[in-house]
């Protein structure tokens, strides 16, 4: 699947990434309609997250269908 990646202090890329996989009972696997820029992603494109890692995948501000759920 295609992606939005952060790759470090305003470099993100769209990037093709494993498709996700069902691994725990309350996971969901879910497709993207629609999307937001929040304000906490302004944040991370200004490198305010000590904890990301390039090839972390933004967005959380979504519009989804669900496609899978876990037990
Ligand atoms: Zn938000």
């Amino acid at each position: 699947m295609r992606a939005l990646c952060w790759h470090g202090k305003g470099d993100v890329r769209v990037d093709n990434v494993p498709d996700p996989e069902i691994k725990h009972p309350r996971d969901v696997i879910i497709k993207i309609t629609a999307c937001a820029i929040c304000g906490s992603d302004l944040h991370l494109l200004d490198g305010y997250q000590p904890t990301m890692e390039a090839g972390d995948i933004l967005g959380h501000e979504n519009i989804v269908e669900v496609l899978e759920v876990g037990s």
